[in-house]
Order: C-alpha cells, then sequence, then structure tokens
C-alpha cells in the first residue's frame, strides 16, 4: 500500500532509490529497505521507523555498490512494524529478492503449501509467500518470466511486485494487479515506482501499468506483456505535472484523493473475508462458547470512530440481539464501568494509538472484560494492546478529517456483525446472505456516486449553501448516525457550526431554532421512516427553514413533494445503507469548506491522530 522503487543503469542505484523512496513518504510508512545487486550478490538494508535511519544506515546508499536494485517503504499488513517484516524479502535459497505492495489474500493456503515443498520463511508477511512462490516455480521452469506468469496465476489480493532474481544480474521483472506501479523510460537506464514524484526527477516518460501487466526490463530495454502473456506496445505519457500535484494522483487534496479510494480500501478490507459467502474472521478468536455468553457490548471510540460505533448500535443490536452501547473514550474511561467476563469491549480508531481510547482498551482489560480493537495501523499501541484486533486495510489516510478510514470501520462492523449474528443464530440465513452480497457490492455503489455528473451537482449546491452559518442534520435511527458524521465533517474542515438530531427530537428543544433561511439537511434514507421523517421537514420547513434532502433513488419522486434541494445515493441493504449516505456528505463538507477558503487537508488546532488526553 505504500511505496516501490526500482532502478536499473549505469549510475549507483541506492542514492536513487532512497531519493525516490523519500519522494513517496508522503504515503505514509512504517519502516523501509533496499535492496542492491553487486560483485558481492544482494546487499539487502532495512529499517522498523523512518526512512532517515535507512539512509543513515547506508550513508544516503553510499555503502551499497552496485547499479541495480529495489526500494520499499512498507505499510503493514501482515506482521509488525519490525527488521524481519520489512521489505525487501529474498526466497528460501536466497536467489530471489521481492518488494511488494497490496496484500496476497490467499496467503495462507499458499505458505502451508511452500513449507510442506521445504521453503521456509523468516517473517509474518504474506510477500515472502510470492518470494518463495516464484522460486518455487523458477526452479521448475528455470526461466524467471515463465516462473513470475505461473506465480501471479496463484496470487488473489492486490499486489505491485519488484522482483530480481540473482542469476539475472542485469534484469528486472515487474507486475500488478489493484496496486499502482508506473514505469520510467530513461536513457540507458529504467525505473519502476508506485507513483510518479519518486522518479519524477530523473524522468518525465512513464507508462502507467494496468491490471495483469508485466514489464521485464533492463537498463537499455523493456518489453510489455499483457494477463495473456502477450508483448505488447506500450507508448509513455509525457509527465507535465508538478511534483506537489502528482503526489494527491492529480487530485487538489488528500481528502478528495481518499474519497476516491474508499471503493479500493472496502475492496481490500471485505474481500478478503467473505469467502464462498461466508464470512471467514481468521483474525479473531472468539469462540461460539463466548459469543453465547455475550451479555452486553461496548463501542469505545473518540470522533468519527464513535459515530461508526453510533451505527454500530443499530446494527448489531439489529443482527445479534445483544445491548450495545456506544461510548466516548474519553468518558468511558472515567465512568466505572460495569463490566466483566460477559462484556465485550469493541475499541476502534484509526491510528491505534488515539490516547483517550488506548487508556479506554486498558481500562476494560483491567476490569477483566474481553477487547476487540477495529484499527488501521498494525502493530500500532492498541493493536498489541487489544485481545483481538481485525485491521481495517484502508491504507494510510493523509487528510486529517477521515474518509476511508471511517467507511472500513463500518465495513468491519457489518462483517462482525454478520459473523456473531450468524454464530448465535440470531441472523436469519436469506438475510445474512442478502448482508454478504450487498458488503460485496458496496464498492461499486461507491464508485456510482462518484460520477463527474455527481461531484458537479454536489459542488453547485456547496456553492448554494456556503454562506450559511448555523446548519442542523436531522435523520432517524441509521440516518440520525450519519447525520453524526456528516454534521462533524462540515464543522472539522468548513469551520461551519452545525448540530445532529434525531429528527423525532426537534420538537423537544431545537426547532426553536429554526428560522427564516436555516439550513437543515434531512437523510431520509430508512424506507419505513421515510414519512416520519418528511413530517419533520415540513415542520422545519413552516418555519422558514431551507432544506436539503438525502435519500436513496428510489424515492426521488417522494423526496421532491417536500424538499427544496436533494442529493440521492444508489439503494443499497438497509443495514448498509450508512455506507452510501456518508459519501455526498463527505463531499459536500469538502466543497463548502473549498468554497469558504479552508485548508481542507489540515483544518486549523486539528491533529490526524489525538495522542494526547
Ligand atoms: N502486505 C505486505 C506486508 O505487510 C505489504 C504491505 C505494503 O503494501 O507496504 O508486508
Amino acid at each position: 500500500m505504500c511505496g516501490i522503487v526500482g532502478y536499473i543503469g549505469t549510475r549507483q542505484a541506492a542514492p536513487i532509490l532512497l531519493d525516490g523512496l523519500s519522494k513517496l513518504e508522503y504515503r505514509g510508512y512504517d519502516s523501509a529497505g533496499v535492496c542492491v545487486f553487486s560483485d558481492a550478490g544482494f546487499q539487502i538494508e532495512k529499517t522498523k521507523g523512518r526512512l532517515a535511519a535507512l539512509c543513515e544506515l547506508t550513508q544516503d546508499g553510499a555503502s551499497l555498490k552496485g547499479t541495480l536494485g529495489i526500494g520499499h517503504t512498507r505499510w503493514a499488513t501482515h506482521g509488525a512494524p519490525s527488521h524481519e517484516n520489512s521489505h525487501p524479502h529474498l526466497s528460501s535459497n536466497g536467489k530471489i529478492c521481492v518488494v511488494h505492495n497490496g496484500i496476497i489474500e490467499n496467503y495462507l493456503l499458499l505458505k502451508e503449501y511452500l513449507l510442506a515443498q521445504g521453503k521456509t520463511f523468516v517473517s509474518d508477511t504474506d510477500t515472502e509467500v510470492a518470494a518463495n512462490l516464484l522460486e518455487y516455480y523458477y526452479e521448475m521452469e528455470g526461466d524467471l518470466l515463465r516462473a513470475a506468469r505461473r506465480a501471479v496465476e496463484k496470487l488473489s489480493g492486490s499486489y505491485a511486485l519488484g522482483i530480481l532474481c540473482a542469476d539475472r544480474p542485469d534484469t528486472m521483472l515487474a507486475v500488478k494487479k489493484d496496486s499502482p506501479l508506473i514505469f520510467g523510460f530513461g536513457k540507458g537506464e529504467n525505473f519502476i515506482a508506485s507513483d510518479v514524484p519518486a522518479i519524477l526527477r530523473y524522468t518525465r516518460e512513464v507508462v502507467y501499468l494496468n491490471d495483469g501487466d508485466m514489464v521485464e526490463f533492463t537498463a537499455n530495454d523493456a518489453k510489455f506483456y499483457n494477463t495473456l502473456g502477450e508483448v505488447v506496445q506500450k507508448t509513455p505519457e509525457h509527465i507535465t505535472w508538478e511534483m506537489s500535484a502528482a503526489e494527491k494522483g492529480g487530485y487538489p487534496h488528500f481528502m478528495m484523493k481518499e474519497i476516491h479510494e474508499q471503493p479500493k480500501a472496502l475492496r481490500d478490507t471485505i474481500n478478503p473475508r467473505i469467502k464462498n459467502g461466508r464470512v471467514v474472521l481468521d483474525d479473531i478468536k472468539l469462540t461460539p462458547e463466548y459469543l453465547r455468553g455475550i451479555r452486553r457490548i461496548y463501542i469505545v471510540a473518540c470522533g468519527s470512530a464513535y459515530y461508526v460505533g453510533c451505527l454500530g448500535k443499530y446494527i448489531l443490536e439489529k443482527t445479534c440481539r445483544i445491548p450495545v452501547e456506544p461510548i466516548l473514550a474519553s468518558e468511558f474511561r472515567y465512568s466505572q464501568p460495569v463490566l466483566g467476563d460477559d462484556t465485550l469491549v469493541i475499541i476502534i480508531s484509526q491510528s491505534g494509538e488515539t490516547a483517550d481510547t488506548l487508556a479506554a482498551l486498558r481500562e476494560a482489560n483491567n476490569l477483566g472484560a474481553r477487547t476487540l480493537a477495529i484499527v488501521n495501523v498494525v502493530g500500532s499501541a492498541i493493536s498489541k494492546a487489544a485481545h483481538d484486533v481485525i485491521y481495517t486495510w484502508a491504507g494510510p489516510e493523509i487528510a486529517v478529517a477521515t474518509t476511508k478510514a471511517y467507511s472500513t470501520q463500518l465495513s468491519v462492523l457489518y462483517l462482525l456483525a454478520m459473523y456473531i449474528g450468524d454464530a448465535l443464530g440470531t441472523l436469519p440465513g436469506a438475510e445474512y446472505n442478502a448482508m454478504c452480497k450487498a458488503l460485496l457490492q458496496l464498492p461499486d455503489r461507491i464508485e456510482e456516486i462518484l460520477t463527474k455528473e455527481n461531484l458537479a451537482h454536489i459542488e453547485a449546491l456547496a456553492e448554494e449553501f456556503k454562506g450559511h452559518h448555523d446548519v442542523f442534520f436531522i435523520g432517524r435511527n441509521l440516518d440520525s448516525a450519519t447525520c453524526l458524521e456528516g454534521s462533524l465533517k462540515l464543522k472539522e474542515i468548513a469551520y461551519v457550526h452545525s448540530e445532529a438530531y434525531a429528527a423525532g427530537e426537534l420538537k423537544h428543544g431545537p426547532i426553536s431554532l429554526i428560522e427564516d433561511n436555516t439550513l437543515v439537511i434531512a437523510v431520509s434514507c430508512v424506507p419505513e421512516l421515510f414519512e416520519k421523517t418528511m413530517s419533520n421537514v415540513k415542520e422545519v420547513k413552516a418555519r422558514g427553514a431551507n432544506v436539503l434532502g438525502l435519500t436513496t433513488a428510489n424515492y426521488e419522486h417522494e423526496i421532491t413533494k417536500t424538499v427544496d434541494r436533494y442529493l440521492l445515493v444508489p439503494q443499497t441493504h438497509p443495514l448498509l445503507q450508512p455506507s452510501l449516505n456518508v459519501v455526498p456528505l463527505q463531499i459536500f463538507s469538502y466543497y463548502v469548506a473549498l468554497a469558504r477558503g479552508c485548508d481542507v487537508d489540515k483544518p486549523r488546532n486539528l491533529a490526524k491522530s489525538v495522542t494526547v488526553e
């Protein structure tokens, strides 16, 4: 998920690799490494932590001779950030060297097979499986290209791979599927990289590799192959962007880039955990006996992760019939919570380092509850302290306001709800199957929201409403929890005062704040409550409010009767609907923030991970 750089030419490779990796630092990482081939064979240096440490270790690359090499920044998915797990990885006999970005979903199965074939493993990564699989086929085929083709046929998941073979010290191989990889043409030198900035200093002539593409290259030559193994001609694109634009993949802000990364992040998080129509959570050790004994679930988190927990209450109670209480970590830790071994405490944090959440987790552990963490950073403090962990595989999130981490956290709650509901027999088979199908389709549905037309429509609405100083979000049931997140987004990045209320609560107080032209955003996507929410909309309209409605496409006709403006989302399984509803709200806040001249990626007074109480 992070960075790859590869170089073959006449210059010393290591300084170029390190320079390239430094241009990929923005992608986030937890360890870094390089491998260079020289007369001494493969020389590998790697380290957990910052790239600066690797530069120090190698005197900015000067200590590594050789004009061919691969470099990597790792964002751990399988195995904690450590020296052993850092890339590059060697195969058992030391002949094949690999860097990899992505996730190999079937790595356990392959690992068992390769162990039985006598291959050895020194790391916990999925990547080492690729190295050994390449070695296995190389021994069989005696040809690196053929071996690589056979190996990738066996891999499922996402990968960008840079491959070296000690028998072919002038050649490099690269292949990709669902993880980015580009090829750069130089003069008497060639490059691969995860992204343009890594090589922009050396070349502006690049080829964006397609899924299934493989390239075999030397310093002076490059041969491209498609999935069928046919040679294909590739015409390089000339990059006209400057470095700062390239880092964001052509998007003006990381937030917009990350909004667009949600389909991929969801695929990475969901797909490996649904096998043959069943949710498989290899990561956790909750036995059916334990699950049957749970009397109460707490969901403990801060900020947007807490709002995922608010959705989780509706989702888990419906599917598992166990009382669920979402609670803010900063409150939980000082509330003397009543916990015991019949309480499951679910902890949610993107960074896995959130101070209040970590303290709450420790408190829960001390009080004898079982703790299960949902985090995005492998090896983080929360992942280590919890009894069980389910990782969101969102990749690094750079913008302070969360989008893809929120979405993947929610998707893990769905998986968990189905897993527990199934074990307890509280989720009927037909419902389970429907949820499973809808969950796998979520990424496609989000792609339908992210069309140019939709973005332009939301941008126009943002322009129209940018001057409002007070905004009210209203919704019922699941929609009320989505409102909390929509409202937070607007506060965080657009600095607009906004409140979220369960629509039924309006008349118990907040309606007194509604006056001429107050903006009310009404989320109404729970079918059986549509009419009820529309009644609340009529109440605020009667007091002069300007109402922007959000509903599912099949309610378009209905909603036009009541609101002033509206946004539509595709319809999905009712419990999964919030995953779609939040996306236009993220985009709306983004455009309001832009229109108000705010710093979208780095809003004032906020930090990405809150490591103080
Ligand atoms: N899944 C691999 C690992 O955990 C690669 C992660 C990455 O993309 O950096 O080592």
